[in-house]
């Protein structure tokens, strides 16, 4: 590796790439926009795709159809206007056996590119046949100018992104470059032995290989190795940021004291209620709950409890369905923690949920004597002021609320568990500010959006996680149809029989752009049309985001008594709202909510024993439509939909997940490697356990490349 005779216009990876032979000022500003900067850049600037030029097939041996690359001669090239006015260019290549007609619209650029040029060119596209024969609309093309070019012919050539004004041959000729005079400077950061047990290829080699490679099965491994490289370092970032979470010291919760029925719980509050009578937790459970558990919830809730007894905070994401449960199970966590002697908090994201849940453990806490207090934005002065002070002496042992929670001015006496439900309403931020209101308290986030485990595994691979993958039993599957604006009265027709035999319904009115006015005009003018037309002789309310909080409240206690039939919403019930005797749920305009959304609304009905429906209204104006509305057909369950989703948009567009630095992984598909994501984290564990603190000699360019990952992506962890 070292050389004695100095070579000082050698490049190093760090050189800027300019000053790289063959590079120079002019490609600058293009190589800058694809980020490249150094001439190490270069090296993992991956190919886009790659063309197999060992064996071109003949012009006279094209199929319809297919993406084909061809080679042959550039005969003519001619342009003409177009109706629409625009230019369209046409160029001829010819081979011995036959010719392909390219086409391009509007490209001056291409235009004077080809009318300069006689010689060969290489051309790759969709192959068409059309009456004049073969054709190949908007090729990427290539120009045989000089012999060095020769080279990438007879063999699987990488194609690369760009940038306009940068040519294909330009970057490969750079990449090459560097390749020659830089790569062998490339240490790897994964030992010898690790490669060996992770069946992993050298770097130097998966580099040389992802641009070069001589064969498939070569590139596959080089593929690989930079796709393990991507996510490993990610997850030992996230792995030793768990064991530091895990060092730091919180509250033992002595759960399984409690088990036994001679021990008191230890309690700082005179007067806090006991244990009843030989009676363990579980035992307090049962008796409190209306229901049997799942043997999902019940196995959650160990691994939540397990949490809180271990001196280290709890990290954990609860993750269910809609309608799992997680309600129950969160209300089991407060209990455990005000049996230990501590106050909890459960945070929501909108008043009406929190009011929900507010109801819920009220009912289930107060025959066991266990204070619950709401603390909402629209609350009044007094009534804030008389919650707070219940809260901050402690005499409230639960407090339910928006965030107004982690306002300023609220004091907890001694929390000791905060539950976070429907976590993607909140920003990490907020989680935090809770928290901080207890002394390291314990933290459970629940949500009900399923998230690809892929997608957990690299943006939560910090939080423990537990999924709730049972509902609770007698349910039965809600059926969901789609019907066109023109079937309107035939699903009237059938909720008005839903309606007739005792049970209610929901109208979600369409999403229109994100203006809050839009919507609630939009559902003001459903429930118009509902309540003076359709339904005239049924009782229809109204629900939207500009009411007064008050005005919410009780248009949802009356739905909730059965004093309205039909409920027209925008989508302010999508979170969390549980009304069993609502069976039906009609989505006005569905082509406008994403899958998740739809999920979300869907899972408002199917609550109780009777059958549910979700019908959704709307036209397919594309494919991407089309299936959209169809899966929800197919299936009810939210991981299906949620893996469907995260197909048809990318990562990116989950909710949620925009600021996950998702964006940084150059060649890893978190759609596609899930695989190999998991084999990374295996090794990430594995390593931690070898070498806790990553302080062995060998593992300091691992930890150095874990230092630049981390630095570029969001962490979930509140710490
Ligand atoms: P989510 O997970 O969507 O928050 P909830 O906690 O609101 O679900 O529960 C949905 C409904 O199912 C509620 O009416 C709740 O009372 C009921 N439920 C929860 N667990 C069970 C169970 N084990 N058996 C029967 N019903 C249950
Ligand atoms: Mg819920």
């Amino acid at each position: 590796m070292s050389d004695s005779v100095a070579r000082p216009y050698l490049p190093t990876l760090e050189t800027e790439v300019q000053f790289l032979k063959g590079v120079g000022p002019r490609w600058l500003p293009q190589l800058n926009k694809l980020g490249i900067r150094t001439v190490g850049d270069l090296l993992h600037h991956y190919p886009r795709r790659y063309e197999d030029r060992r064996d071109l097939p003949p012009m006279s041996r094209l199929t319809e159809g297919i993406y084909a690359t061809v080679r042959g001669e550039l005969t003519q090239v001619r342009a003409r206007p177009t109706r629409g006015g625009k230019v369209m260019l046409n160029a001829t290549l010819e081979d011995a056996t036959g010719q392909v007609n390219l086409m391009w619209f509007n490209q001056p650029w291409m235009r004077r590119q080809l009318e300069n040029y006689s010689g060969e060119i290489i051309a790759y596209g969709m192959v068409k046949e059309s009456k004049y024969g073969w054709e190949i609309a908007n090729p990427e093309i290539e120009m045989i100018e000089d012999d060095e070019d020769v080279a990438d012919f007879a063999r699987i050539v990488p194609v690369y992104p760009l940038t306009e004004g940068l040519a294909q041959r330009t970057i490969r000729r750079a990449v090459r470059t560097a390749l020659d005079l830089v790569l062998e400077q490339i240490e790897d950061p994964l030992p010898a032995e690790f490669r060996r047990a992770n069946q992993l290829d050298g770097l130097i080699l998966s580099l040389r290989h992802i641009h070069l490679p001589p064969d498939d099965p070569a590139r596959d491994r080089a593929r690989r190795r930079l796709v393990f490289d991507e996510f490993f370092y990610l997850q030992v970032g996230l792995q030793l940021r768990r064991q530091a979470a895990q060092r730091e010291l919180g509250i033992a919760f002595p759960i399984s004291k409690l088990a036994g029925s001679t021990v008191e719980p230890a309690s700082l509050f005179a007067g806090a209620s006991t244990l009843p009578e030989g009676g363990t937790l579980w035992d307090e459970v049962h008796a409190m709950l209306p229901f049997e558990l799942t043997g999902a919830q019940r196995r959650v809730i160990h691994e939540i409890w397990r949490d809180m007894e271990r001196p280290a905070p709890m990290n954990r994401l609860v993750q269910g369905d809609v309608g799992s449960g997680k309600t129950a199970v969160a209300a089991c966590a407060l209990l455990a923690a005000v049996r230990c002697g501590w106050q909890g908090a459960l945070m929501a994201p909108t008043e009406i949920l929190a009011e929900q849940h507010y109801i819920n453990l009220h009912r289930l806490f107060d025959p066991l004597g266990i204070p619950v207090v709401l603390l909402v934005g629209k609350l009044n002065a007094a009534q804030r002021r008389a919650a707070r002070q219940r809260t901050a002496s402690g005499e409230a042992r639960i407090a339910v609320g928006t965030h107004a929670l982690v306002q300023e001015g609220v004091e907890f006496a001694k929390l000791g568990l905060a539950v976070v439900d429907e976590q993607h309403r909140f920003g990490v931020m907020q989680r935090a500010a809770l928290r901080m209101k207890g002394a390291l308290s314990d933290v459970l986030v629940m949500t009900a959006t399923p998230i690809p485990r892929t997608l957990a595994m690299t943006q939560y691979g910090d939080l423990d996680l537990s999924i709730i993958d049972e509902l609770p039993p007698g349910r039965r599957p809600i059926k969901t149809h789609w019907k066109q604006p023109g079937d309107r009265d035939t699903v009237y027709a059938g909720v008005r029989k839903l309606i007739v035999e005792g049970r209610q319904a929901y109208f979600v009115c369409p999403m229109i752009a994100d203006s809050e006015r839009l919507q609630t005009q939009a559902a003001q003018d459903l429930h118009y049309r509902l309540s003076e037309q359709e339904f005239s002789d049924r009782r229809v309310g109204l629900l939207h985001g500009q009411l007064k909080p008050a005005e919410k409240e009780s248009v949802m206690d009356q739905f909730r008594r059965q004093e309205l039939d039909i409920l027209v919403s925008t989508v302010v019930i999508e979170v969390g709202v549980d009304v069993p005797n609502a069976t039906v749920m009609v989505i006005e305009d569905a082509h406008r909510f994403g899958l998740a959304q739809l999920h979300q609304l869907r899972g408002r009905v199917g609550r109780g024993a009777h059958q549910s429906f979700c019908i959704l209204i709307g036209e397919a104006k594309s494919e991407e439509t089309r299936q959209r509305l169809q899966i929800m057909t197919q299936t009810n369950d939210g991981f299906v939909i949620a893996e469907k989703d995260f197909r048809l948009r990318g990562p990116g567009e989950l909710a949620g997940t925009r600021q996950s630095g998702m964006a940084d992984l150059l060649i890893a598909d978190l759609t596609h490697d899930g695989l190999i994501l998991e084999e990374a984290r295996e090794a990430a564990i594995t390593l931690l356990e070898v070498d806790p603190e990553m302080t062995q000699p060998e593992h300091h360019l691992i930890m150095g490349r874990v230092l630049a990952v981390r630095a570029n992506f969001a962490m979930a962890t509140i710490s």
